[in-house]
């Protein structure tokens, strides 16, 4: 999946400004965070894009209740999500508001007139069941027991006259474009998912609303009276953040996505509606979907209401930015839902930061610093690479070079399966090892003398760090490159001091 000469282009859905971000967005970002820095390690040329999804009603309302505009309220809320790149450190070349009247609007207009172009468009009396939690209308096929799925909430009956897209239309090209994955849709579960959606048929999908609903949107291109839905209007800011057009350099470059990174309750619009559009468009389809679980608090889902909702800022004021990307990481399941805890938080940081890379790191350069014999190889072993290389020809022993490329080997197959949890397992596998190795040689019994043994021992440490340290780039930037500033400088400071 991750092998191709034009650019590499990933994305996070946009996230929707009615509330500030919360751990799952948070999670979401670093997960594309990690899959871009990776593949820059391997050498490409890649585009990150993340932003803010701003129209609609719900977003009205809560500025209301907040005694605002929606421009005004808007502007801060997406602040707060632009802001994740500091705090969380994350990589991405570009941020983009569908408020956005020069970078976003044209975009979607041009979608618009493409759509309706190709006789996708069409206007008709509509009377449908409409849950104003999704925003959206659903179908009976959505509802159990008479309620909306994820809202828990009948839906109301709702009569108007919207425009239309011609879903249907594309409905058996989509249930074979997911069966033959030529959109390979990670994981399988949610493959299957989305494979039964499409395979009960795809109906036509609302795509305006009547401008007097719905002010706080794109007005249709050649209808003031209706503003363009959420469909055309969301899902296009993954070509128009690369202003869509054949002319465009960077859109020739970077389409298709080669990754869409999205949460389980976005996967019907990005693997159903999505490349419906893009069908009708005569557009590339995305390459792959990989879609992630939730984060829960104590088992329950993170909500308003029930107070529970954990905030990444305060989260990375109190424990720094990689201890969260490392939690996240390590100990949500890529595409499962995960459980947060501060109990687990701190077992998590103080085992496996602290006492695991935290102490490995410390007692060799500290060893390094106590046993006065140059280690020339140590600047050729911080450089990024993503294989290993023979610094001498003692270093490193047959063991630990074994026990390295047996590391490398499954930590790239763990990433380009989206499994963030066992690649980091796997790093820490080589951590335990030299660990074990350090107890086994005690090098510091000859420390003064000026012996081969021990020069070999911490020879083999320091190769095993530098690898380290590379294999934790795109996980642990900050950290990765402390690591391979103490080897350089032989200065041990503590990593991470425990809580
Ligand atoms: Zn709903």
């Amino acid at each position: 999946m991750l092998v191709k000469t034009k650019g590499f282009f990933i994305t996070t859905s946009i996230a929707y400004t009615n509330t500030p971000p919360h751990l799952g967005f948070a999670l979401e970002s670093i997960q594309a965070d990690i899959l871009a820095r990776y593949c820059r390690l391997l050498g490409k040329d890649v585009f990150f894009l993340t932003g803010t999804d701003e129209h609609g009603q719900k977003v009205v309302k809560a500025a209301e209740e907040a005694k605002k505009t929606p421009k005004k309220f808007c502007d801060e809320i997406s602040a707060k999500f632009k802001k994740l790149k500091e705090i969380l450190n994350l990589s991405n070349d570009d941020f983009i508001r569908t408020t956005d009247k020069k970078k976003h609007w044209p975009g979607v207009k041009k979608v618009w007139l493409n759509l309706k172009k190709q006789g996708d468009i069409y206007k008709r009396k509509y009377q449908g069941l409409y849950c104003s939690g999704c925003e959206a209308f659903i179908t009976k096929k959505d509802l159990i027991n008479g309620k909306c799925t994820i809202h828990q909430k009948e839906p109301e009956i709702i009569k108007e006259e919207n425009y239309f897209f011609k879903l249907s239309k594309y409905s058996k090209r989509i249930e074979k474009i997911i069966e033959d994955e030529v959109i390979k849709i990670i994981p399988e579960s949610r493959k299957n998912e989305m494979l039964n959606f499409a395979r009960q048929g795809l109906e036509d999908i609302s795509f305006s609303r009547p401008r007097k609903d719905l002010k706080w949107g794109i007005p249709v291109p050649d209808d003031k009276t209706q503003t363009i839905y959420v469909w055309a209007d969301a899902l296009t800011n993954y070509i128009s953040a690369l202003s869509y057009s054949k002319n465009s350099s960077k859109f020739k470059k970077y389409w298709p996505a080669d990754i869409h990174c999205i949460g389980k309750d976005i996967q019907k619009f990005h693997c159903l509606i999505w490349p419906g559009i893009l069908l009708s468009l005569g557009l590339p389809l995305p390459r792959t979907i990989f879609v992630h679980g939730f984060i829960t608090v104590k088992g329950q889902k993170m909500s308003k209401s029930l107070g529970n909702v954990i905030d990444p800022f305060k989260l990375v004021k109190k424990y720094g930015t990689d201890p969260v990307r490392y939690f996240l990481l390590r100990e949500i399941l890529p595409t499962e839902d995960g459980d947060f805890t501060y109990r687990k938080f701190e077992e998590r940081y103080n085992s496996d930061l602290a006492s695991g890379i935290g102490n490995l790191v410390s007692r060799v350069i500290t060893m390094v610093a106590k046993s006065n014999t140059e280690f020339p190889f140590m600047e050729a072993k911080v450089k990024m690479r993503m294989k290993s290389s023979s610094p001498s020809k003692q270093i490193p022993n047959s063991v630990f070079q074994a026990e390295i490329n047996k590391t490398w080997k499954n930590y790239k197959k763990a990433l380009e399966g989206f499994k963030f949890n066992e690649a980091l397992k796997t790093i820490w596998g080589l951590i335990s090892f030299c660990d074990r190795h350090i107890e086994k040689e005690r090098p510091w019994e000859e420390m003064k003398s000026a012996g081969w043994r021990k020069k070999k021992v911490i020879g083999n440490l320091l190769f095993a760090l530098g690898n380290i340290a590379n294999m934790l780039q795109p996980f642990l930037p900050e950290t990765s490159e402390k690591i391979s500033k103490q080897l350089k400088t032989k200065e041990a400071k503590p990593l991470f001091p425990r809580i």
